[in-house]
């Protein structure tokens, strides 16, 4: 094992958005930091980068401009570099593209020197001083390196949710929309395609394979157990849940209280798009002028409770929970879109002894997003991902990633590098 003798200020463990941003942040400062990733380039959310999809928020919520527009990492300076200020002045939108947010990612990553790809981090331990020793595996060598850091920042994201008993099914098959751009093809040759779910991937997922329904004449159902197909609050004082303000409120309350309170706002990010509705709805009315038929069925008030390999196709358990009905259905493909998990490294959950963890596993989070330690230590493990039970609903939002870099990069190098307001929106949740 090679070991790295230079102390680090901090170390990023995962480098999505989250990450990304704080390194950006970091980048003009004097700072000694790495962050590591363990793909071989920036990736985000690679099977979902679907043509004609848009980030979900306004091109301002890249990675530096809601702390510091003048920093060089600004989505505007990605533009200006790429030679396509006019055509994007032109183009007169806030919702880019989302295969352009991720190429201003990759553009941003590549420039920024602290950022390290195919490395992944294996072990993060605590030592006698309070200071963290970080291990990393090199994906291609095998070679684990070691290094030491006063700070380390978790920005590790989340994995896709896949239920049980899809688990042990082929990849080819059955495959979660994390894999739609790598699975497409297939489902172009199949008979019959099923999408479980009704999030926002799983009405992408359907809008694109009813586009080519008709063409490649599959069969194609979306069967979903929610009551109906719903759509994402984003009335604009809905969107003030997403910010600092509502952090403030939220952050304080008992922990039962937020998991409840939690737990009743998935519209607010987990429902579907208006204008993805929109594309759908008139999609299906256009396929049907002249009373034409349409091998497609939209199945709320569906929960899917088991699937079986039967004679080279699959068979769904489907109980309509309304009529207390259950009925089985085939077919060749289906895509799960249930969502995503937090991932929490296991290395992390290891270090119980200094580490202080809630009744349900979950490690406990300050305000400014230090994990609580057990007792006193100059130096702290930070959470950039998974801490919507601490933090709530504006969690995993692109939207307050840069307000939660400043507040780590404040803590990092003990100044206000970036002031932070007492107030952002016009409503109060207190
Ligand atoms: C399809 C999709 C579209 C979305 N669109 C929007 C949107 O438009 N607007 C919005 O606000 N939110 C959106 N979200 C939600 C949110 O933006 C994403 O979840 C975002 O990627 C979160 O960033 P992150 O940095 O926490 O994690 P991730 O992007 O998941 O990145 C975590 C990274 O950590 C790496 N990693 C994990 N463990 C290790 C390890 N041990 N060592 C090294 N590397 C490791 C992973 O490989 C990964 O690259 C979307 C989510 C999805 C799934």
């Amino acid at each position: 094992m090679k070991q790295n003798r230079e102390v680090y200020d901090v170390i990023g463990v995962g480098i999505g958005p989250f990450n990304l941003s704080l390194a950006a942040l970091l980048d003009t400062q004097e700072t000694k930091a790495l962050f590591f990733e363990q793909k071989p380039e920036f990736a985000w959310h690679p099977g979902m980068l679907i043509e004609g999809t848009k980030l979900q928020v306004p091109f301002l919520a890249d990675l530096v401009t809601m702390a510091d527009p003048t920093n060089p990492h600004s989505f505007l300076n990605y533009i200006s570099q790429q030679g396509r200020m006019y055509q994007f002045y032109i183009l007169q939108r806030l919702d880019i593209p989302r295969r352009e947010y991720n190429d201003y990612c990759k553009w941003a990553s590549e420039r920024i020197g602290s950022c390290r790809f195919g490395k992944q981090v294996t072990a993060v331990h605590r030592l006698q001083d309070g200071r963290h020793q970080v291990d990393v595996q090199d994906a291609s060598t095998g070679e684990v390196e070691t290094f030491y850091t006063k700070h380390v920042v978790l920005g590790t994201g989340s994995t896709p949710a896949l239920p049980e008993a899809f688990q042990n099914m082929p990849r080819q098959d059955v495959f979660h929309t994390a894999d739609f751009e790598m699975q497409r093809q297939t489902c172009r040759e199949a008979e019959s395609v099923t999408v479980v779910g009704s999030g926002q991937s799983a009405a992408e997922a359907f809008r694109e394979l009813l586009k080519e329904q008709r063409t490649c004449g599959f069969r194609l159902d979306w069967i979903t157990r929610s009551p109906g197909f719903a759509s994402m609050e984003e009335s604009k004082l809905n969107l003030e849940h997403f910010s600092p303000d509502y952090i403030d409120y939220f952050y304080p309350l008992p922990q039962e209280k937020k998991d409840e309170i939690f737990a009743s706002q998935g519209l607010y990010y987990k429902g579907i798009s208006e204008h993805t509705i929109t594309d759908i709805y008139n999609l299906m009315y256009e396929y049907t002028v002249g009373r034409e038929k349409i091998d497609v069925s939209l199945l709320p008030l569906t929960k899917v409770t088991g699937i079986e390999r039967k004679e080279g196709r699959y068979e769904l358990s489907c109980h309509h929970y309304q009529k207390e009905e259950g009925y089985s259905h085939r077919t060749d493909k289906v895509i799960v879109a249930t969502g995503y998990q937090p991932n929490v490294p296991s290395f992390i959950k290891e270090l119980s002894d200094v580490i202080e963890f809630d009744d349900y596993g979950r490690y406990k989070v300050t305000k400014d997003y230090r994990l609580v330690n057990k007792g006193e230590n100059a130096y702290n493990i930070f959470a950039n991902s998974c801490i919507a039970h601490t933090h709530g609903v504006g969690s995993t939002n692109l939207g307050l990633a840069v307000f939660r870099s400043k507040v780590i990069v404040n803590q990092l190098l003990g100044k206000e590098v970036y002031p932070v307001q007492d107030s952002y929106v016009f409503q109060s949740f207190e």
